[in-house]
Parts: C-alpha cells; sequence; structure tokens
C-alpha cells in the first residue's frame, strides 16, 4: 500500500517538475527560480513524509489545526542532518490563530490586514528564526463575497507593518486566481501590482502564484513559488 503511494507521488511529482521546466524554459527562466510547495491539505502525515523522502522540501498547509498536528508528528523530519523540510501556511489565516500559526510555520503566504501581522509577531517570539511572510493579494472585483486578499491599495501599508515587526521577514506576494477567469489575465494583473510593489521593496521578490490547474501561466508571469496539491497527491475529498 505505502510503496504504491510511494510509486504514485513519486510519478506524479515528476510530471509536475516536468511541467514547471518546461514553463520555465517557454519564458527564458531557469527552473531553479521555481520553489515546488506541495500543499497537503487533507492528506496524511505519511503523505509528507514520503514527499520529504523523495526529495520535497516545501510542505503547504491551509487550515491549522491540521498543519499543527501534522507538523507535530512531522517532528523528527527536522532534525538537524534530516531533510530540511520548510512548512508554509497557504490558507486564509483567522487572527485568533496566527500567534499559534507563528509557532510552526516557516513561511506565512497570507497575511492580507494590519490584525495579523502583530499577532504572527508576538507569536513568534520564540523562534530562532524570523518568519518569511508574503502578502496576499487579490485578484478579485473589489464587491466579491468571500474576497480573500488586501486591495493593492492597500499593500504599501501592509508592507511598512511586516517591516517592522521584529521576527517577521517581509519577501513578497501571494496570489489566487479568481475561478472565473482566465488566469494569464488575472497574473497579468497581479505581475502589474508586483511591478510597483518591487519599486518600494526590491528585495521582497517572491511570487507565490499558480497551483495544480494554473501553475504556466503563473510561471508566465513570474512566479516564484507554486503551491500544488492535487496533481501530486491526487484529488481531495470534495468536504471543504
Ligand atoms: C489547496 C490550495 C492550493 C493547491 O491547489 P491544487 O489545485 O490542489 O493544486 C494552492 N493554494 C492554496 C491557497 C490552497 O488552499
Amino acid at each position: 500500500m505505502s510503496s504504491s503511494r510511494r510509486a504514485e507521488i513519486a510519478a506524479n511529482l515528476g510530471a509536475v517538475r516536468e511541467r514547471i521546466a518546461t514553463a520555465c524554459a517557454a519564458g527564458g527562466r531557469d527552473a531553479d527560480e521555481v520553489t515546488l510547495v506541495v500543499v497537503t491539505k487533507f492528506f496524511p502525515a505519511s503523505d509528507v513524509r514520503l514527499l520529504a523522502e523523495l526529495g520535497v522540501t516545501h510542505v503547504g498547509e491551509n487550515r491549522h489545526q491540521e498543519a499543527e498536528a501534522k507538523h507535530r508528528e512531522c517532528a523528527d523530519l527536522r532534525r538537524p542532518g534530516g531533510p530540511d523540510l520548510r512548512w508554509h501556511f497557504v490558507g486564509g489565516l483567522q487572527s485568533n490563530k496566527a500567534a499559534a500559526v507563528a509557532a510552526y510555520a516557516d513561511v506565512v503566504h497570507s497575511v492580507d490586514r494590519a490584525k495579523l501581522v502583530a499577532r504572527l509577531d508576538a507569536g513568534a517570539h520564540d523562534r530562532s528564526h524570523p518568519i518569511d511572510v508574503l502578502l496576499q493579494v487579490s485578484l478579485d472585483p473589489p464587491d466579491r463575497a468571500g474576497r480573500a486578499g488586501a486591495d493593492p491599495a492597500d499593500l504599501p501599508a501592509l508592507a511598512e507593518l511586516v517591516e517592522a515587526a521584529g521576527v517577521l521577514r517581509l519577501r513578497g506576494l501571494m496570489a489566487v486566481a479568481p475561478l472565473d477567469e482566465d488566469p494569464a489575465q488575472a497574473f497579468a494583473r497581479l505581475s502589474d501590482v508586483r511591478r510597483d510593489f518591487l519599486v518600494d521593496h526590491p528585495s521582497a521578490d517572491w511570487l507565490s502564484a499558480g497551483m495544480s490547474g494554473d501553475l504556466e501561466a503563473a510561471i508566465h508571469a513570474g512566479a516564484t513559488h507554486v503551491r500544488v496539491g492535487t496533481a501530486v497527491l491526487g484529488s481531495r475529498p470534495s468536504v471543504q
């Protein structure tokens, strides 16, 4: 069972790495410029172990309770000398969970409001390393219900807050393409937002964009981190 799961994940990983390499080549980019974050939500810690064995060093989670438990189950994977696994929190973040997320996340992709910055900063104080922070920018129309992400106009103020926080390190931007739009068009907008953002924050040059269905369009628009779940691990249970 575990060996066939391993073979399945290995084959999928190979295909995704190939897609990344092809998209990079098409855009004249080096494949090393793009980090694959495998989103492991809904999948067990045993899959995280298989991923680590297969050379994956970045895993992503989107719900605090599940992420915290899985991180704990995989604690031995972080032993000095073992694989250097980095945990990315990519999902919507509730303010009252932010401090707890800061206790285990190495990268937080979804900072979209001021309140989260202070909470993350407070939660990260026992960490020996700073937490890498991405500001999530919304590509949805302003009136969209359930819109996640900051308005592009709010990014400068948020970025200043992150830079002023002691243990957070501003790394760049993150976005999710709207479901009802051509991702290439949405990511072109993101690329414009990022260009403006880089004027004031030239070293915050990470761009987290692209998932199983649209990673090529994201890489074309400059993504440095793609967040891929389904294409590596298979389809998730539909209960969200
Ligand atoms: C689940 C998730 C992904 C991965 O999506 P797939 O379509 O399964 O690749 C990427 N980003 C975020 C924020 C997610 O919640």
